[in-house]
């Protein structure tokens, strides 16, 4: 489904089977060019849909020139390689984004680090064969891209009498990026700011130093500085009212780190044990799996503000109350 939501400027709506069900590519029209800020997801029809919402304005696929990815989450990239074959289209990323995509591709060394990664914090090998193969499905899904250009934070792009910058907002993914009008206060989102949920966080398999709580908090503070009109998100509808949306989401993650640290006493526990005892453990792998990603993400928070303590024992970490 495409909507315009000002001359020139059109929301795309794509369908994906997962959670939250749909999620937004956004479309810069000028003469016979098109911008494209993210994709969608590369299911069966995506691209005969996008192929038709595009016919229903008068442009093809071979109109796009550039695609702008705010992230390489599987929602909002996964079509761009398949674009970039069809129409030699540019696309561009941060590098971080790009290194993300790169480790994702190469799946032996991402695959080695997860098993690593996800045992010390506690899961049991045949778990982690269960995640593994669920990523490996995504993985099928992205189809491959090469980009020229990395973007530079704040660096300022003109397409025809468009003008928008480059926001760095790293966070929900170590390599994500907003783009923003400033003549017109809009900003293109990704998933940096939803109006619904707090957009998922997780921990950088590759850097045990990545904060992502704090990595993201700081990032809100970036866009809490511009003069920000409109939000236009990739799942949901767009809104006004950025401040209320970060009071809320800061007071949610407050909350939940709360939460968590309340589990933790003098008995060491790892992520996972402290993962399945805060959600429940009858949940299929890959939720389980969602679970502990979001224990670590304020295990790690807890840790780093010095609230609770964290070692080694055998081959697993465990946290204690200080
Ligand atoms: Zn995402």
């Amino acid at each position: 489904m495409i909507s315009e939501i000002q001359k020139n400027f059109y929301r795309i709506t794509l369908r994906m089977p997962y959670r939250l069900r749909h999620v937004h590519a956004y479309l810069l029209a000028q003469d016979k060019q098109l911008a494209l800020f993210d994709t969608g997801l590369n299911m069966p029809g995506a691209y005969e849909t996008l192929k038709k919402d595009l016919a229903s304005i008068g442009f093809s696929i071979s109109n796009i020139r550039h695609i702008f990815l705010t992230h390489v989450h599987t929602d909002h990239c996964s079509m761009a390689g398949l674009l970039q074959k069809k129409t030699n289209v540019k696309i561009y990323l941060s590098a971080a984004a790009f290194d993300e995509y790169l480790h994702f591709r190469q799946a032996d060394s991402a695959v080695s680090q997860a098993r690593q990664f996800y045992s010390r914090h506690g899961m049991s090998s045949h778990e982690i064969d269960a995640v593994i193969e669920e990523y490996e499905d995504m993985r099928g899904i992205i189809t491959e891209f090469n980009t020229d250009d990395y973007l530079q934070n704040k660096e300022v792009h003109e397409f025809g009498d468009w003008k928008f910058e480059v926001i760095f907002t790293p966070g929900h993914a170590t390599g994500h990026v907003c783009f923003f009008v400033r003549k017109e206060g809009i900003l293109l989102a990704g998933d940096h700011i939803l109006p619904y949920i707090a957009p998922s966080l997780s921990p950088n398999i590759f850097d045990d130093n990545f904060r992502p709580l704090q990595t993201y908090s700081d990032s809100l503070q970036v866009i809490e500085q511009l003069p920000l009109t409109t939000i236009h998100p990739g799942h949901g509808n767009s809104f006004n009212g950025v401040s209320e949306r970060l009071s809320e989401i800061r007071a949610y993650h407050e909350q939940r780190k709360q939460l968590i640290f309340g589990f933790v006493n003098e008995i060491p526990k790892t992520t996972y044990a402290l993962a399945n005892e805060i959600f429940g453990n009858s949940m299929p792998d890959f939720e389980k799996f969602m679970a502990l990603n979001e224990t670590y993400v304020y295990l790690k928070e807890l840790k780093s503000e010095g609230s609770i303590k964290e070692r080694m024992d055998g081959s697993v970490l465990v946290y204690t109350a200080c």
